[in-house]
């Protein structure tokens, strides 16, 4: 993992910014001991690039040859670091402390992102500006007291990271995958058409990577995102008799490398066995989902009111999916699709931590109880989420739950947690 090290003379605050960086709801990850009593790594994440900060604490402690001291300890921090973040007291200004830092820094050639802390307020900003002078670039002002900046500066700190410590760049699979999947002529290709069209760009297989080549990377809202399998949506391999057969074999296969599907009805037609059934395979194979419905153009007011009875009525089961009304045809509501995505993947990936699930979980047990069955009633005992990808949570009862509870406690865990665009999972285990 990438190493980034914070350091700073004794006062501006460097151990406040790095427990703000940790403490954000995005970065903390865990504690890790420290290499040295003077040196405190934990491993951290942002927009999804986990690298370990190094916090050169300690420093405060001993007044005495205070200069050495820093100066060994911004030595060893940089020596390991891939990226520094030099910390400086915009309310004071550049030291003469600071500068020795800054030489030092300087002389070991590894890129600097200057934080300038202590700027609460606008006022501040102007104390920033002067950080200039240190020759570092641009001082990102942060307050670690409110927190305001810090996300700013996590960016800089990445965009300064070498590009082949990046996790985004190092591997294919940091793109999300997605499957495109619908009955034959719901507008697959159309959509994918649409999508790949001249105003976006299309991204060739990288070098070097194990991507397959049936995938094609596609840029939207700035972003790449890996569709599966789109040779078969665009070869049309779905017209050949037995092709049922063959789609539902294609449709797993991409199931089975995407993390999220799309599935896309044609709204100017009645909702179909088929249609249904793909929607099942998706939530069977534990997969996020968006649902598409396409040729909105065609759509006349009596049949979008039909429209939502049948959706209403045949999808009750998938109900938590956020749902697009698009037209490949027209491009319309083409931009709410990568929304929507992101939506269900992050639903996807929720983890509740352990002491909310069993907070949450006994006050709606002691308002609603399991019903009492043969003179007994289960009781629940306790609950985790083992896993993510998607939410699994398993629920430990003294006896067998009815299949309307588990029901009831899924629609609850759903209201308090989201999970808008995910399948969860629940089981039990009996203890007795
Ligand atoms: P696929 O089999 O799912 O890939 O479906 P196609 O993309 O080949 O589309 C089937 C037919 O529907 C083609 O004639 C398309 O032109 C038409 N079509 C696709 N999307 C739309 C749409 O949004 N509006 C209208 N009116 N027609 C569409």
């Amino acid at each position: 993992l990438p190493v980034v090290a914070v350091v700073g003379r004794p006062n501006v605050g460097k151990s406040s910014l790095v427990n703000r960086v940790l403490g954000r709801r995005e970065a903390v990850v865990q504690d890790v001991p420290g290499i040295t009593r003077d040196r405190v790594s934990y491993a951290a994440e942002w927009a999804g690039q986990r690298f370990t900060l190094v916090d050169t604490g300690g420093w405060e402690k001993d007044a005495a040859g205070l200069d050495a001291r820093v100066a060994a300890q911004a030595e060893a921090a940089v020596a390991l670091a891939d990226v520094v973040v030099l910390v400086v007291d915009a309310t004071v200004g550049a030291t003469a402390t600071d500068e020795a830092v800054v030489r030092l820094l300087r002389r070991s050639g590894k890129p600097v992102v200057l934080a300038a802390n202590k700027v609460d307020d606008q006022r501040g900003e102007a104390d920033a500006a002067l950080l200039w002078s240190l020759g570092l670039g641009e001082p990102w002002p942060v307050s670690s007291v409110h927190g305001r900046g810090s996300g700013d500066l996590l960016d800089a700190v990445l965009a300064a990271l070498p590009d082949e410590l990046l996790a985004s760049r190092q591997r294919p699979s940091g793109l999300r995958r997605v499957a495109l999947l619908g009955r034959p002529n719901v507008g697959k290709s159309s959509l994918l058409n649409k999508l790949t069209g001249s105003d976006r760009v299309v991204v060739d297989a990288t070098a070097g990577t194990t991507r397959d080549p049936v995938d094609e990377v596609v840029e939207l809202a700035g972003r790449e995102w890996q569709f599966v399998d789109t040779a078969g949506i665009r070869r049309r391999t779905h017209q050949a008799s037995g092709a049922d057969f063959y789609a539902s074999l294609r449709t797993q296969a991409a199931l089975e490398k995407a993390e999220v599907a799309v599935v896309l009805v044609d709204g100017s037609e009645v909702l179909t066995e088929q249609d249904v059934r793909i929607i099942s395979t998706v939530v069977e194979a534990g997969r996020a989902l968006v649902l598409a419905v396409n040729k909105w153009d065609l759509l006349d007011e009596e049949r979008r009111h039909y429209l939502e009875r049948e959706l209403e009525r045949e999808l009750v089961q998938v109900r938590w999916a956020p749902r697009v009304n698009l037209s490949a045809l027209t491009g319309r509501h083409l931009e709410r699709l990568v929304p929507a995505l992101d939506v269900a993947l992050e639903s996807w990936g929720t983890r509740v931590p352990t002491g909310r699930l069993n907070s949450f979980l006994g006050q709606v047990v002691s308002e609603h109880p399991h019903p009492v069955r043969g003179g007994k009633q289960p009781r629940i005992l306790f609950a985790t989420q083992p896993s993510t990808q998607p939410p699994r949570f398993v629920v430990f009862a003294s006896g067998f739950l009815e299949a309307g509870y588990r029901r009831f406690l899924e629609r609850r865990l759903r209201e308090e947690f989201g999970f808008e665009g995910s399948p969860v999972e629940l089981g039990v285990r009996v203890r007795e």
